[in-house]
């Protein structure tokens, strides 16, 4: 599971004092904060930055090496989520490519500027649909232009202006990458390139005919492949070196044996070796012992995710797109999430929830705040800034999870961000502004780790129960499950005496910034007249609007109007933590008991629909802000120094040209 940003825009303003002053000893001394060019490209609705690898020179040279190996494996896989997410995107983006490589005409009216705005929203999005809302986003050029630029270009086969040209150009051609619609068939109506040529009932009849119910530790059944019917038969295509993907496997098992050979320690290299095992067979039962020995290697420094892993862009929450991130122990911002994975069984014991959906026994749950060295497949280049892995349920009751904060990301987004006067725009009164200038991003770094060490590891299925059982409904509750265990701790006394908030004013500032971001701030991120899809989003709403409501009687939260604007003001901020801790132990009796239809009345009635006015109200104020709603990330470049035959040192630079690395990665890592 990942956690996507969502308070980090409140953080906007703050870090100045903050951050130089005390949180980030890692920064690189080479380049201070305020003269590094955090962003670097900003189009429709997406702004491009940079972040930085602080302490990577500091690093031995075989992690470095490791870093480097492990970094090329996770570009390697590119093309995979890029025809994950829909079956034409790999010919598209090389048309794209094409053209911006070889366009003869003029390059300096409107009709070429928009021609990039889509190329870099393509690239942005792996494919051509939006990577948050999964709509299908429409040039701001014709078709008769795009014909134009596919004739003037050289190597581009004229013969696609008639392929692409509805793909590309009809509203109503594949306009949807994942389906939410319940009401509907999810897989007919999805994009997403993970079936083909089934149905939903198809799917389901499928996975119910090959998977054993009573098996306790049973595969993720279809992570890793495709549904297909083929002559009337339906069958699963699988990720290999010899079947699906296999050519880009076979690169990224090539860099994962370079990878092995400079591994930190036995218990590494075990962890690499077998996860080429599985990448050569496709293997799902070698995947959960991957997932098993990779829990158990805490002692490296440097990690990595590699594989299929999340099932979000799935209306089935099946299918697993592919991933990479590397990254490495940030040794100092580790101790804070060491004390709460130390106390892991209290807040299992005192969380609200009923005693039958409580772990007797909370295992294994390692948290460590991390520095992102490389970022691949679905993971760039809009980025997770928390991750807790693996997903499989069975392995997180039996073996426990593991945790990762990309602290190097947020604080990347904090600086791209300053001084863009969101705080200043949102805030009802001066104090709650002051309060989060002075707290909001310790708390909301807090919150990150008790969602992603704690909340999603917290809590038990009944026996018999498995997580599908809520269908298209499980990314927001369970998202919401994890969201509301931070938000019910983060008030605690227990913050102040283990010594991660100064005060419970801190707790407050997270309250103010999350329950603004549910109600309101977040809607920016949608267009005018549609509603809330993204799991993140659904959940981040369904716990505002639910405490709203039921808060109501005794005016827990009033919206008040100023200068009209509105503003969600909260009265009684003991009252309202109690009504987290009530709804976390519905959402819990939820997921422990299957109860898709209390999930689906639940998110349906208070996380899907918009308020019109206030919708306009935000966008608009959100308009004089200049801010871009979404954020990525270009990488670093790591190059080999080599003498004599041998590597003796990796350099990292930081480039500054999102073209160029789109293209770069369109030569060097393009294998299917
Ligand atoms: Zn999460």
């Amino acid at each position: 599971m990942k956690i996507k940003t969502s308070f980090i825009l409140v953080m906007a303003f703050l870090m100045i004092i903050l951050v130089a002053g005390c949180k980030k000893a890692g920064q690189p001394a080479e380049v201070a904060a305020q003269e590094f060019q955090w962003q670097i490209d900003q189009f429709a609705d997406l702004r491009v930055m940079r972040y930085q690898v602080p302490g990577f020179d500091e690093l031995p040279l075989d992690q470095k090496q490791l870093i480097y190996y492990l970094s090329e494996a996770a570009l390697c896989g590119r093309d995979i989520i890029t025809d994950q997410n829909y079956k034409h995107n790999l010919t598209i983006r090389r048309t794209l490519d094409a053209i911006v490589e070889g366009y003869k005409g003029d390059r300096t009216n409107p009709n070429w500027e928009n021609f990039m705005v889509y190329t870099k929203r393509v690239w942005f999005s792996n494919g051509i649909h939006h990577h948050s809302s999964t709509d299908k986003f429409i040039p701001e050029f014709t078709a008769d232009y795009f014909a134009t630029l596919i004739k003037e270009s050289e190597g581009v086969d004229d013969d696609l202006i008639a392929f692409l040209q509805p793909i590309i150009f009809d509203p109503a051609v594949d306009a949807k990458k994942v389906s939410q619609d319940s009401s509907k068939d999810l897989v007919t109506h999805s994009a997403v390139n993970f079936y083909e040529n089934v149905t939903q009932e198809e799917v389901e009849n499928y996975y119910k005919s090959i998977s054993d119910k009573d098996d306790l530790t049973p595969i993720w059944y279809g992570l890793n492949s495709r549904v297909v019917k083929k002559n009337g038969k339906v069958k699963e295509e699988v990720a290999s070196i010899d079947g699906l993907y296999g050519p880009a496997i076979e690169k990224i098992i090539y860099w994962l044996e370079k990878a092995a050979g400079v591994a930190e320690n036995d218990q590494q290299k075990q962890v690499i070796d077998k996860l080429i095992e599985y990448y050569r067979t496709g293997d799902l039962e070698k995947f959960d012992e991957y997932n098993i020995l990779w829990l158990n290697d805490v002692d490296s420094r440097v990690d990595f995710i590699n594989g299929f892993i999340e099932v979000y862009s799935d209306p089935m929450g099946i299918k697993g797109s592919w991933e990479s991130i590397v990254n490495f122990k940030d040794l100092a911002a580790t101790k804070r999430t060491d004390t709460i994975a130390a106390n892991a069984q209290w807040f299992e014991d005192n969380s609200p929830i009923d005693p039958r959906f409580k772990k007797k026994e909370v295992k294994g749950v390692t948290a460590k705040v991390i520095t992102a060295a490389m970022l691949g497949g679905d993971a760039y280049p809009s980025t997770p800034i928390g991750i807790n892995l693996p997903n499989a349920n069975w392995i997180r009751k039996n073996h426990g999870s593991k945790s990762v904060t990309l602290e190097n990301i947020t604080y990347a987004y904090d600086q791209a961000s300053l001084g863009s006067g969101f705080g200043e725009e949102f805030s009802y009164s001066e104090e709650i502004l002051e309060r989060a200038k002075k707290y909001g991003s310790q708390a909301s770094n807090l919150s990150t780790d008790i969602h992603e060490v704690l909340g999603h590891g917290s809590g038990q299925l009944l026996p018999g129960v498995v997580y599908e059982s809520l269908k298209n409904y499980h990314s927001p509750i369970e998202e919401a499950r994890a969201d509301l265990f931070a938000l019910y701790y983060i008030m605690d006394d227990k913050m102040v005496e283990l010594g991660l908030l100064p005060n419970l004013d801190a707790a407050k500032a997270n309250y103010d910034s999350s329950l603004r971001n549910g109600l309101m701030t977040q809607l920016r991120r949608i267009e005018l007249g549609k509603t809330i899809e993204q799991a993140h989003m659904r959940d981040r709403a369904l716990i505002a609007y639910w405490v709203y409501d039921k808060g109501k009687p005794e005016n827990v939260i009033t919206k008040e109007v100023k200068d009209r604007k509105t503003y969600f003001v909260i009265n009684d901020y003991l009252k309202l933590r109690q009504l987290y801790g009530e709804l976390l132990a519905e959402v819990q009796r939820i997921t422990s008991e299957g109860d898709y239809e209390a999930a689906r009345d639940l998110v349906e009635s208070y996380g899907v629909q918009i308020d019109q006015e206030l919708h306009k109200e935000v966008i608009e104020r959100f308009s004089k802000l200049n801010m871009a709603a979404y954020g990525g990330f270009i990488n670093p470049i790591y190059t080999p120094v080599v003498e004599n035959g041998e590597i003796v040192d990796i350099k990292v630079e930081y480039p500054t040209d999102y073209v160029k690395q789109m293209l770069r990665y369109g030569k060097d890592y393009s294998f299917l």
